[in-house]
């Protein structure tokens, strides 16, 4: 997954022309800048890449979830609900907003199964928030379904899925409204950003003002706009939109490079009868940014897990123990560990965390193995991993 593996001198020069002008915002300053606007150019490229009318830059992909609900009028004491797997940020993106987050059950995708979903939805439900983890994609007809049948917005979090597609269209660009990241590990890197997309000018207007302080950007005089609403800042700068711009130019070839990686790792693994892999849904095309694979039990996975860190196989985790990106760990969470108070309703609409399992969940995450594929890899030594891959496992099973 990693661009930074990749960074060179296309991202140097883009850096460069920002540098030599000096102005590193993203808005104003017209007469400085030598004609440079490196956030806007990156803008237009995203709209063709994820086949979007309008793409907001913001300074994460955490403010770009904040962003999107935010936009879409997700606020104080309204429930959204996500996955038990996925990061953390999606959880904080939540409550930054008052909002309440539900946590419900991933099926065989790796993403949020549509009956837990559906029985999940309340008088208070406002957005399902699907997270298109390591590369793949949940059963987005079946969820496209629900929130049309019950009128909830459905917001997509691409952050790990980026160049991955549904029926031929770009994960993040199927919901009403799509997140990316482009931190320092995600397919493309501005070392920070994210990107809000949507085809509805409205909720682009509130991306695009409410990500700056409200101000409404018309005219070219800063000082003199007006502020049609409150807002905060998630801007991007134009330092890091630069190091985005050479990358998204060189999309497709890291794209090409995950699927050669991939499908070597795959078909070597696919050997062994033992190993199943998740399901990807009709019409889907993963990214390939991670490969997953399920094992027959939490044993054998962490055994197998603990043999490739052990063995030079790295970059391949099993979830279950994570910090991260799994609700078993998430004890700061559950506990309500916070630096201020929260309120009584946020507060009340958690309590659940305290008794709610997740046996589906922990039977896909305990059995899973989510190895990143690596751009820099050579293809000898994607061979080499494959076989030393193949002999641990049948080795432990
Ligand atoms: C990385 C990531 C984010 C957050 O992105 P940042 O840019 O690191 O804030 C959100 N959701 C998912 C699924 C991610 O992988």
């Amino acid at each position: 997954m990693p661009g930074f593996e990749l960074f060179g001198d296309l991202e140097r020069n883009e850096v460069n022309d920002v540098l030599k002008s000096g102005v590193l915002m993203r808005y104003g300053f017209d007469g400085m800048r030598n004609g440079h606007w490196k956030a806007k150019e990156l803008e237009k490229e995203l709209q063709n890449t994820f086949q979007s009318k309008h793409v907001q830059l913001v300074s994460s992909g955490t403010a770009a979830v904040s962003v999107a609900l935010a936009s879409a009028g997700v606020g104080a004491g309204d429930e959204v609900i996500m996955p038990t797997f996925t990061f953390v940020a999606s959880f904080e993106a939540i409550m930054m907003l008052g909002a309440i987050p539900i946590l419900v059950d991933i099926d065989d995708t790796l993403g949020l199964n549509p009956e837990a979903v559906e029985q999940a939805i309340t008088a208070k439900t406002k957005a399902i928030m699907v997270v298109q983890m390591c590369g793949s994609m949940a059963n987005m007809d079946a969820l496209q379904s629900i929130s049309n049948k019950h009128n909830i917005l459905l917001v997509e979090d691409a952050c790990q899925a980026i160049g991955g597609t549904y029926n031929g269209k770009p994960l993040g660009s199927i919901g009403d409204l799509g997140c990316f990241s482009f931190d320092f590990v995600k397919t493309i890197t501005c070392g920070e950003g994210g990107a809000v997309i949507t085809n509805k000018k409205e909720y682009y207007l509130n991306a695009d003002h409410y990500s700056d302080h409200g101000h409404d950007h018309i005219g070219n005089d800063r000082g003199a706009e007006t502020h049609p609403f409150l807002g905060y800042n998630f801007r991007i700068s134009e330092l890091h939109a630069a190091v985005g711009l050479a990358q998204v130019k060189r999309l497709p070839e890291f794209l090409e490079i995950q699927k050669r990686n991939y499908t070597i790792l795959r078909d070597a693994l696919s050997q062994i009868p033992e190993v199943t892999f998740r399901t990807v849904p009709e019409g889907g095309e993963e990214s390939y940014a991670f490969l997953n694979f399920f094992l027959p039990d939490l044993e054998i996975a962490n055994n197998v897990s603990k043999a490739f860190n052990e063995n030079g196989v790295d970059a391949c985790w099993n979830y279950y123990n994570n910090n991260w990106h799994y609700i078993r760990k998430w004890n700061h969470l559950k506990d309500l560990k916070s630096l201020y108070s929260i309120s009584e309703e946020v507060k009340q609409g958690l309590e659940y965390l305290q008794t709610k399992t997740f046996e589906e969940s922990d039977h896909y995450v305990s059995r899973n193995i989510s190895c990143l594929i690596k751009l820099s890899w050579t293809e000898d030594e994607v061979r080499n991993r494959a076989s030393k891959m193949v002999e641990i496992i049948k080795s432990i099973i």
